[in-house]
């Protein structure tokens, strides 16, 4: 693999000045982001209206692709998980979510993930290291392709492999070119940044870019969620509602989404339920509840159906707004929380739907 450095985490900004070292007009810069970004071109030989000694210094100076396509696997609801891989040979997965009037791609921030969360396959995976900008932004480049016919990736979401905010600065310049109407030029609303929360970085986060905010809370006393996300222990529930309360941010923007996988036994009581709408008062929210998806590394699972019912129910009579979240590409471990890089063949009876 070349020792070039990729021109796909480079903010259009930067481009800019990088393109006028190679003595080009800086506009050149819009051009060469509409080629990789807009239309998806990895090849700057196509680049057709840049001219041929521009072509030439930007072959020589960069490689275009940070990632390739190792593996894909199509769902029978039509949810597409591919393994994608590293010009270090590390890999990670992105999942595409066709549904009615929108595709979203679930994108991966860490290869693995350091937060061991008990009900979630990444973390058992343990860590190896964060990604690149390019490598964040590359995933949507190369996903692209494999969009069924007549469909366009409307929303993105930091919800895959990793944790976003341990990542700040990738993450920060990945989520920039979404926005930057030269690359990718998605609405801020279309964008959301899934994290459990991390000391200060929320607040980092939203003051350098106007993404949705989705926050994992899977439980509504410290006592559970130290045992669901470990890292509950060094930043409190009380500590993380506090710093949410205190957005200034957030009051000019959408609500945040806070995310609760239900499981079994462990956070899916009627008192769990009952305690949902206080402990977020303060904050505009809605919360999404995922019927934990069965894998292999852990031995929990989802409430039966009744139970999720009444779950949700309880949530909703509270006043709380709230969506039971279905579960997309079971059959292939696309699913939340089952991105593990586990070959099809180790897969097979693994995956249950939530
Ligand atoms: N680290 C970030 C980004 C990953 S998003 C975060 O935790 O927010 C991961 C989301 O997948 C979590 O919110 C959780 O709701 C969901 N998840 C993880 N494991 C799951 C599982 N086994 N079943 C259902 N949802 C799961």
């Amino acid at each position: 693999m070349s020792g070039r450095p990729c021109i796909k985490g480079i903010g259009v900004e930067a481009l800019r000045e990088q393109l006028a070292g190679l003595g080009a007009p800086r506009w050149r810069a819009d051009q060469v982001a509409g080629w990789l970004y807009g239309r998806g071109v990895d090849d700057f030989g196509a680049m057709t209206d840049l001219g041929r000694e521009l072509r030439a210094r930007l072959e020589e100076g960069f490689a275009a692709r940070a990632l390739e396509i190792a593996s894909a696997r199509t769902s029978v609801d039509g949810t597409v998980k591919a393994v994608l891989r590293a010009r270090d040979g590390a890999l990670v997965e992105s999942v595409l979510i066709p549904e009615p009037g929108r595709t979203t791609l679930c994108i991966s921030t860490q290869v693995g993930c350091p937060l061991a969360c008990a009900f979630c396959a990444t973390g058992a995976m343990g860590f190896a290291r964060n990604l690149r900008a390019a490598e964040i932004v590359d995933q949507v480049c190369q996903m692209r392709r494999l969009l069924p016919p007549g469909r366009r990736i409307t929303n993105v979401v930091f919800m895959g492999m990793g944790e976003p905010l341990l990542n700040l600065p990738a993450v920060v310049a990945a989520a920039r070119l979404l926005l930057h109407p030269k690359a990718f030029a998605m609405a801020p609303r279309r964008v959301t940044v899934s994290t459990v929360g991390i000391r200060g970085r929320i607040e980092r986060l939203l003051r350098e870019v106007p993404v949705n905010l989705a926050v994992s809370l899977h439980a509504t006393t410290d006592e559970v969620r130290d045992l669901l996300v470990p890292h509950n222990r060094s930043y409190p529930l009380g500590d993380l509602l506090e710093t949410l309360r205190g957005l200034e941010v957030l009051r000019r923007r959408r609500p945040v989404f806070f995310e609760y996988t239900l499981i079994a036994g462990v956070n899916d009581a009627v008192e769990d339920a009952r305690r949902l709408a206080p402990l977020l008062r303060g904050i505009p929210a809605k919360l999404n509840v995922i019927p934990m998806n069965r894998h292999a590394d852990s031995p929990l699972g989802p409430p039966d159906d009744a139970r999720i019912d009444r779950f949700v129910g309880e949530v909703a009579a509270s006043g709380l707004a709230v969506t039971l979240r279905r579960s997309r590409g079971p059959d292939i471990d696309a699913a939340c929380g089952q991105l593990a890089l586990r070959p099809p063949a180790a897969a097979a009876g693994a995956a249950a739907g939530g």
